[in-house]
């Protein structure tokens, strides 16, 4: 049951995370959103870059899967969402941040082409779009990321900003 303001915007984010909208979050969603961003930036999933974008990816379904897949079966459903997921993670932002650090670190290794080190709203953006963020929200959000205004965005943007907005307050 939606029926709060607070249960619709949990929905949202389950929707982010069941990238393939069958329904159910699980292994392949993670996997999905790693083959897509690889294929946004032309990398190639055997690479060095490609393997820890995918390790990252499992490292956050097993640790999403841990705390909300309370029958095992492999599949996180709204419910085990609601119930598991956001109500055992809102108050502990830095248990997720680490649970989804791995992933957002490989996924800025392969936003950085030019292996400076740095990302580019513009390339966070593209990332962004290839995790299924409409085209038009991209670019804010991606915009927004660069909380210090530099014009990159960097791991210590991204990670708490990644946690925070997991974690809806009630
Ligand atoms: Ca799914
Ligand atoms: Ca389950
Ligand atoms: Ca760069
Ligand atoms: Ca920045």
């Amino acid at each position: 049951m939606v029926n709060s303001e607070y249960e619709r915007r949990i929905a949202a984010r389950f929707t982010t995370f069941d990238q393939d909208g069958n329904g159910h979050i699980d292994r392949s969603d993670f996997s999905g959103a790693a083959k897509a961003l690889l294929a946004e930036f032309g990398v190639a999933a055997r690479s060095d870059k490609g393997q820890a974008l995918y390790g990252g990816a499992e490292a956050l379904w097993q640790g999403l899967a841990g705390i909300a897949d309370r029958d095992g079966d492999q599949r996180i459903t709204l419910e085990e969402f609601v119930t598991g997921a956001v109500k055992r993670l809102r108050d502990k932002p830095d248990r997720f941040a680490e649970i989804a650090r791995p992933f957002l670190h490989a996924a800025l290794a392969v936003a950085d082409p030019a292996d400076d080190g740095t990302v580019t709203v513009a390339n966070a953006a593209r990332a962004l779009t290839a995790f299924g963020v409409p085209g038009d929200a991209a670019g804010p959000v991606a915009a927004a990321l660069d909380t210090d205004g530099d014009g990159r965005v960097g791991e210590a943007e991204v990670v708490p900003a990644f946690a925070r907005w997991f974690t809806v307050p009630e």
